[in-house]
């Protein structure tokens, strides 16, 4: 026969403990004594292994003040709890912007930074030809124009070398901080 649980709960409508209620439905053994006599001891067998594998179906436990099932939260709450899940979504997302914008702010610096370094290199160099020129003049000596002109197309290519070297070094730089 089915009979009533009763117990102690914590309500989710109500806010404090209240009396939750469930109904259970065990093996009904009347039935089964009354099938065992009925068949002179033939069903005893059964009976017990009814007995061993039989799961009483219970209901869920229930407030008996509001009707609310215990451990469900009420719909307001299952709302409430969907906001609260999208405004963490929403701060997280904030945060992960914020941090990006700090990152390309320190790239735009540290460029900015490289940009100022290589303009005062360049200045360095552009004062190098001049200096260079005296430099060949002295080597060639006095009046010996092709070993001059040699030394020049030397340096250029010298020179050269070192600027791509440069412009490699840099760009791979570049790459690395991206
Ligand atoms: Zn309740």
């Amino acid at each position: 026969m089915a009979h009533i649980e009763q117990t102690q709960w914590g309500c989710n409508r109500c806010g404090k403990p209240t009396l939750h209620s469930r109904k259970v439905e065990p093996l009904n053994h009347v039935l089964h004594l009354l099938l065992t006599i009925f068949c002179c001891g033939w069903w005893l067998p059964i009976w017990i292994l009814l007995i061993l594998v039989h799961n009483p179906r219970r209901d869920p436990w229930r407030c008996s003040v509001c009707g609310q099932q215990a451990g469900v939260l009420t719909p307001e709450q299952q709302r409430s709890l969907v906001i609260q899940k999208a405004q963490e979504r929403a701060v997280k997302a904030e945060q992960r912007q914020a941090t990006k914008e700090v990152r390309s702010q320190q790239r735009r610096e540290l460029f900015a930074a490289m940009a100022s370094q290589a303009r005062s290199a360049f200045q360095q160099i552009k004062r190098v030809p001049g200096q260079i020129d005296v430099g060949l003049r002295l080597m060639a000596g006095e009046g010996n124009t092709i070993l001059y002109r040699f030394l020049e197309v030397a340096a250029a290519a010298v020179i050269l070398g070192l600027t791509a070297g440069a412009i490699y070094l840099a760009a791979l730089v570049i790459q690395r901080c991206w």
